[in-house]
């Protein structure tokens, strides 16, 4: 049985934003971003979890509370069973090396005054990874591993490209030898060409080294080929989390299957019927009742306007939150 490393549990975040000059005036409350609607998931040993949703459902929120990044207004995240919100583990330089995160933009998380030898040696020392007569040989290690020349570690980030400038910074996250990588929106920035190097390399290197991906995109194909299994989320909640292969190719929630039906298809003879998305993502200030997604969805009736669903386990498959799931794939 695989073993969780990373627990979380009905996670939610709203954040406050001031109140407008008029809301003050006809002494209405301020209003409140719901980022995150009681998200409960687990990431196990070794695998890939790609996250997936529109611009703004709380892919990014997720992992940024994953880091400590932001404070959740209520839930947990528990790493081997500890709460890293707890107070007494909160100052626990233990985690914040354990979990790494990666951004899109690598140049506004590398010092651009810094070269990369510097900015690896800085990890390496910060977390006490090697004493410093070691630290030299760790950096070309460490080159050498993202495959970049050694004559790199002279060189500052804006001598390099997005595709080079993504490898020192997963270099930098590998410096501290994590058990859990984050990525968010890693690739999103570069060439399609690129991307697929940066991609594989990070597949590679989760193998060789044992690591746990959380891998958040919008690009569904590229989620597709990293990802063991997928998480969908809408309005900051999971509508549906299964198996990758599962998911994609027979997707259950009526989300998923817009979702996927409107990205473009890898196979060019494709003429699968497509699921249209009506309407926009609703904003975050305003969730529907309910079902966060009955107001675009085809399938709704009065219940879904007034019970939001649970997600729960469906045979042959992975959770689904949808009160009709059953009959929507019996008369598919
Ligand atoms: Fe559609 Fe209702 Fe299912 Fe929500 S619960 S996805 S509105 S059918």
């Amino acid at each position: 049985m695989s073993e969780a490393v990373l627990e979380i549990n009905d996670l939610s975040l709203a954040f406050p934003i001031s109140r407008s000059l008029a809301d003050w005036v006809a002494g209405r409350p301020g209003k409140v971003v719901r980022a995150l609607n009681g998200v409960s998931l687990q990431l196990q040993k070794g695998e890939t979890l790609g996250v997936v949703g529109e611009s703004g459902c709380g892919k990014s929120t997720l992992a940024r509370c994953i880091v400590r990044l932001y404070e959740p207004t209520s839930g947990s995240v528990r790493h081997h069973g500890q709460d890293i919100f707890d107070a007494s583990v909160r100052g626990d330089r233990a985690y914040n090396r354990r979990v790494q995160m990666m951004f899109q933009d690598p140049f506004s998380s590398l010092n651009p005054r810094m070269t990369t030898g510097q900015i690896l040696s800085e990890a390496l020392r910060v977390h006490e990874m090697r004493s410093e007569d070691q630290i030299p040989e760790r950096v070309a290690e460490l080159l050498d591993l993202v495959r970049l020349p050694q004559d790199a570690a002279e060189k500052l980030p804006h001598e390099f490209s997005g595709g080079q400038r993504q490898r020192i910074a997963i270099a930098r996250a590998l410096a501290v030898e994590p058990e859990i990588l984050i990525a968010d929106e890693l690739v999103s920035a570069l060439d399609v060409s690129v991307q697929a190097q940066v991609v594989n390399l990070l597949l590679e290197l989760q193998e060789r080294l044992g690591l746990t991906v959380l891998f958040v995109a919008h690009d569904l194909r590229l989620v597709r080929h990293v990802s063991n299994r997928v998480a969908v989320i809408y309005l900051g909640r999971i509508v549906e989390i299964g198996d990758s292969e599962t998911l994609f190719s027979s997707p259950s929630h009526p989300y998923s299957q817009a979702l996927l039906s409107a990205a473009p298809s890898m196979d060019p003879d494709d003429k699968g019927q497509k699921v249209k998305l009506e309407g926009e993502l609703p904003s975050p200030l305003n969730v529907p009742t309910g079902c966060a997604f009955h107001q675009r969805c085809r399938f709704a009736d009065t219940r879904c306007h007034s019970e939001s669903p649970s997600l729960r386990p469906l045979e042959g498959r992975g959770e689904v939150a949808c009160h009709h799931v059953e009959k929507i794939l019996h008369n598919a």
